[in-house]
């Protein structure tokens, strides 16, 4: 396993749109195992791959009840609405207020490429949302009330 050099704000490879992923290879394999392990090392509850670079369509979390890897999520269903603080890897020290979905229902492949559902609310919704902007080439400021402000710790960063 590696660490991984995450992009910033303002890299070219944070705004293109993903592409899918249509089998696993052992590459793919290294790369999640290298995502998580990035991830976990910037203390971030998720990341996406083209913050490490990668346009594919694939996505980790883990808020706090152990890692989940999602390849090709597609968001079927949300409700209700929640409002808080969200930060991201790609822009270290910053958070801002985002409105999200309370409740997200997402289909994805795990790492089997098996199909799975995940139904998820408060963070877990948060982050889904989040991420998956990612692989369209968004970033949570484009979604953010009034302006982002100095975070001295990165725990939510995303
Ligand atoms: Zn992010």
């Amino acid at each position: 396993m590696a660490l991984r050099n995450i992009r910033i704000q303002g890299d070219p490879v944070l705004a293109k749109t993903c592409r899918e992923i249509t089998e696993m290879t052992e590459k793919l394999e290294i790369l999640i195992e290298d995502m998580l392990e990035t991830m976990y090392e910037a203390n971030g509850v998720g990341l996406a791959a083209p913050q490490v670079g990668i346009l594919k369509r694939l996505v980790v979390m883990d808020c706090g009840d152990g890692p989940i890897v999602m390849i090709n999520p597609v968001i079927l269903e949300t409700s209700g609405e929640q409002t808080g603080d969200e930060g991201c890897l790609s822009l270290p020290g910053k958070a801002g207020q985002v409105t999200r979905p309370n409740y997200v229902k997402a289909r994805y492949l795990d790492e089997d490429m098996e199909e799975c559902e995940i139904e998820a609310t408060e963070l877990l919704a948060r982050c889904i949302c989040h991420e998956l902007d990612h692989l369209d080439g968004h970033m949570y400021t484009e979604h953010v009330i009034g302006a982002l402000h100095d975070v001295q710790y990165e725990e939510d960063g995303e």
